[in-house]
């Protein structure tokens, strides 16, 4: 299987190198050059498969020749055995024909841990057939970086440094990181923002010395094997609910837009899907994108879904490249301009071909505040708050014929202050997690200046 460039300005690459490279060199994202494809059969054959079977079926048609069956198998079993519940992602049901896919039993509570647990694996077997170690540099506000230190922490072949802003992600958050004691993991709280965070990565990526000393990389939502991974749960959550004979439509809470365009991913392969609704909180930028045909990136505005305030979706250069008939040309071109401008406006025949799988929609924060309430008084289901972006994305459904599976991001006890604001029930943390206020912490602190952050890394990686 080889992987091209949505821009068109890079040499195709195999899977590994799609993986370890994340970002194509000419600023595009990998796709595969052509889709892989189940049989009926196949798809009918996942029924009642555990999912780490069903997990290393998807990824070894991505892996291609790369991996072994037996090395994609022995990966995804290892990185959903890390998920407390038996079905990894198991559905609930919350009315005649409605049902949440619950992504949240990982190790961070969040849908984010699906991917970045294989992905870790991944890194580490590939790194090892090369001998080589990577010190992976993310900047986090909030989810991404306690997924990626759960995901990482104890590989051999991978170090991670995760810069969080002081103060200003959850308690639980910052446990997930900095309760971590392997050697491998550092955490560093810098004395800034989240923009600062995100400044200081970009600085340490510019600095051509450090890169080479320590072989710098990062986890960005773009890297395909996320997208592989995250195709998986739209495989089991359809045939568990009658696919291949039924058609099966999803709301997806997003931001990157990773997790919505792996259902586009999972119906390339074969799978009937009705119908995918990417619902928004007030950072629109995809609801508006497939409602006027208009991708326009707006002022980010903080919610109480914060893992979505996101305002350029980088998944979604993915789908232009598929609408626009993968004209690489065109994309490119969209895509500079947007870096200029913050405006594509995306093609009529480009549209209706979007349109054919995707709608839009936007949810106010009242609606959000309201649709968790409303779902605890009819279901007895506490939801957090990305969640309740889904299930009031439902409106935007319309008629379909088959189920509809709303995904269900975070467990309610990741955002404990919101849920209880809201419903006035305090959620438990799960199992497994109860006693994380009274692990201790370990982490350093730094000033928001690019020298002591480099140094940091340097001094951490050669130890
Ligand atoms: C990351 C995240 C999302 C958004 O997913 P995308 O793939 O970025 O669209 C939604 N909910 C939660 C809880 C997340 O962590």
């Amino acid at each position: 299987m080889r992987y091209v460039s949505t821009r068109g300005g890079a040499p195709a690459v195999g899977f590994v190198d799609a993986v370890l490279g994340g970002l194509a060199p000419d600023g595009g994202l990998y796709v595969p050059q052509e889709w892989p494809s189940f049989t009926r059969e196949e798809i009918a054959g996942f029924a009642g498969r555990p999912y780490a079977e069903v997990a290393a079926a998807v990824l070894g048609k991505f892996a291609g020749d790369e991996l072994t069956a037996d090395e994609a198998l022995e990966m995804c079993a290892e990185a959903y055995a890390s998920f407390t519940h038996a079905a990894v992602v198991p559905l609930t049901q919350v009315s005649p024909s409605v049902f949440l896919a619950e992504l949240f039993h990982g190790p961070s509570l969040a849908f984010k841990d699906v991917a970045m647990q294989l992905l870790a694996r991944l890194y580490d077997t590939l790194l090892s057939r090369q001998n080589r170690t990577q010190t992976i540099l993310c900047a986090t506000s909030g989810d991404t970086g306690g997924a990626a230190v759960e995901a990482l922490r104890g590989r051999h072949n991978v170090k991670i440094v995760a810069l969080f802003p002081e103060g200003r992600i959850s308690e639980v958050q910052r446990r997930f990181m900095t309760t971590a004691t392997e050697a491998n993991v550092a955490c560093v709280s810098i004395q800034g923002d989240f923009d600062d965070c995100q400044a200081l990565v970009k600085q340490a990526f510019q600095d051509p010395a450090l890169r080479q000393a320590v072989d710098l990389s990062g986890v960005n939502s773009i890297n395909f094997a996320r997208i592989v991974a995250q195709a998986t749960y739209y495989f089991t959550t359809a045939v568990a609910l009658g696919a291949p004979d039924r058609e099966v439509s999803y709301v997806v809470p997003s931001g990157n837009f990773g997790d919505a365009f792996a259902g586009y991913v999972a119906k390339r392969m074969g799978l009937p899907i009705a119908r995918i609704v990417a619902a928004t909180n007030a950072n629109d930028i995809l609801a508006r994108a497939f409602e006027e045909g208009r991708y326009a990136r707006g002022k980010i505005t903080p919610t109480q879904s914060p893992a979505m305030d996101i305002q350029a979706a980088s998944n979604f250069e993915r789908l232009y490249f598929e609408c626009v008939r993968r004209d690489a040309v065109e994309t490119a071109r969209a895509f500079a301009a947007f870096n200029e401008t913050g405006v594509i406006d995306v093609p009529p025949q480009a549209l209706a071909a979007m349109r054919e799988l995707f709608g839009g929609c936007m949810v106010s924060e009242a609606e959000t505040a309201r649709t968790m309430v409303s779902t605890l008084n009819e279901t007895g289901e506490l939801i957090d708050p990305h969640t309740a972006v889904g299930v009031a994305g439902l409106r935007r459904m319309g008629k379909t014929k088959g189920p509809v599976v709303v995904m269900s991001t975070a467990h309610p006890a990741k955002f404990p202050e919101t849920v209880k604001a809201v419903t006035g029930v305090a959620p438990p943390l799960p199992r497994g997690a109860e006693d994380l206020a009274h692990r201790p912490e370990k982490y350093d602190r730094l000033p928001p200046e690019a020298a002591a952050v480099n140094a940091y890394v340097r001094e951490f990686s050669a130890a």
